[in-house]
């Protein structure tokens, strides 16, 4: 059977695109191939599933807050909970955002600015320095933030993609682009496109368009082929910690917040209904571009290493835990300016470099990668605002750099 477009992966991208393409494009043949054996095990599975709408970078902000829109829309069906961002900010984070900062709006943006001395007692945070660990300065508390089922949001995508007449299958790890022209020495003036793809039994896909949505895997998939996806895959490693009751007083203003602090980009999320905490880190220099095993380990020496001291530093209090469980997957950065890339080089299309937001960006992303797919110059998102698709593109790339920076 011939497709009109495959789309190989199927992680929270390649089903959010694959929806908003059949829904534009309802007579549209689509075929998702995934490797695994179901929608969203690959980095979706993986993720904190944390979303938030403060960003400074315009792109961030519209990618973020028009996928959030459609969130709130859905909220029920997909775990969402509104529960805030408590980001401690020291006085070097803060003179760093501050022009970020003064982009947003606090009542449109829904967040406010509290000085030290608004934290609750009852949070027992250690605001004061130490030679390692910043002071904290004052706290950036966002209201239009939180977490959701990052594997729910996938699974209501693919099932609305399926409802439409889209077909998924699994099992299907593509291991050969096929060219049109299978000569690599070939004349310079000859049309080259992608003619079929096979799989891991050597069974072949053919469609007039193909789709990357293959996250970390997409430049070992596609640099073989000449094409530079510029998408490079960097270990991202979560923990929980069993803690006994009381010892972080997560209510902050009736809520029980996702805490951010000053220093290494170390977040927790709560999960107190089981007593437990989930602790992340975002750390770039030293950790490489390269991904060598998938799965790849969460190491128990870099959490007590670059985790640990920090929650030490600020929850002094938090001493007896234990580590309940860990896991590790990848981000797929776009590292120059950390926002997805939306690309496409004769009938070969990808969309990734999502870079630790894609959770929260996906709906945004779906419908631009979608747009592009069908050679639309101009989107319109869940909230109605207009996106230009090429400004996602590598070649046309018209992206700001972000500045607050967990
Ligand atoms: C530890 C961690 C924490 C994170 N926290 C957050 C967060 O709090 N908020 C947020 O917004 N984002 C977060 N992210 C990022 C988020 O998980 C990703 O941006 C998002 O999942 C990317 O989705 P994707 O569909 O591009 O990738 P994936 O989910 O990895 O999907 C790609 C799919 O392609 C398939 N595939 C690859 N190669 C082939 C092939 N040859 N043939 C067939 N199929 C193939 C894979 O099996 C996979 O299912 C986090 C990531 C990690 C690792």
């Amino acid at each position: 059977m011939k497709y009109d477009t495959i789309i190989i992966g199927a992680g929270v991208i390649g089903a959010s695109t694959a929806y908003h393409l059949k829904r534009l494009s309802p007579k549209k043949k689509i075929l998702v191939v995934e490797k695994n054996d179901k929608v969203a095990v690959g980095n979706t599975s993986k993720s904190a599933a944390l979303y938030r709408n403060l960003f400074s970078s315009r792109t961030s902000q519209v990618l973020a807050n028009s996928s959030i829109s459609y969130y709130e829309s859905i909220a029920d069906k997909i775990g969402l909970k509104e529960l805030g961002y408590f980001w401690m900010l020291s006085r070097e984070d803060y003179q760093r955002s501050k022009s970020g900062l003064n982009k947003l709006d606090e009542n449109r943006d829904r967040f406010e600015i509290l000085s030290v001395k608004e934290i609750p007692e009852n949070l027992k945070v250690n605001t004061s320095k130490s030679k390692e660990f910043s002071e904290v300065e004052c706290i950036l508390y966002g209201h239009r933030c939180g977490s959701l089922s990052a594997i729910k949001l996938a699974r209501y995508y693919a099932t609305q993609f399926q409802k439409l007449g889209g077909e998924i299958q699994v099992h299907v790890e593509i291991k050969n682009i096929n060219l049109t022209q299978k000569n690599r020495f070939y004349p310079p003036w000859s049309d080259v496109n992608i003619e079929s793809i096979t799989d891991q039994n050597g069974v072949n896909y053919a469609s007039e368009n193909y789709i990357f949505a293959t996250g970390a895997w997409t430049n070992s998939l596609l640099v073989p082929y000449g094409i530079a996806s510029q998408i490079y895959p960097q270990k991202r490693q979560m923990f929980t910690l069993r803690i006994k009751p009381d010892q972080i007083a997560f209510d902050i203003k009736k809520r029980i917040p996702i805490l951010v602090l000053p220093s290494g980009g170390v977040y927790i999320k709560p999960v107190l209904q089981n007593s437990l905490i989930m602790v992340g880190c975002a750390n770039e220099l030293g950790n490489p571009y390269q991904m060598n095993v998938y799965p790849p380990d969460a190491e128990e020496g870099y959490f007590k290493n670059v985790i640990e001291p920090v929650l030490n530093h600020y929850f002094p209090q938090l001493e007896d835990y234990s580590l309940f469980s860990k896991w590790a997957g990848y981000y797929a950065y776009y590292w120059p300016d950390k926002n997805p890339v939306v690309e496409k080089v004769s009938n070969i299309q990808w969309v990734s470099g999502t870079s630790g937001s894609g959770i929260m960006k996906a709906d945004a992303i779906g419908r631009i990668a979608a747009a592009r797919s069908l050679d639309l110059k101009e989107v319109e998102l869940y909230d109605e605002t207009k996106f230009l698709v090429a400004d996602l593109s590598l070649k046309k790339r018209k992206v700001d750099i972000e500045e607050l920076i967990i």
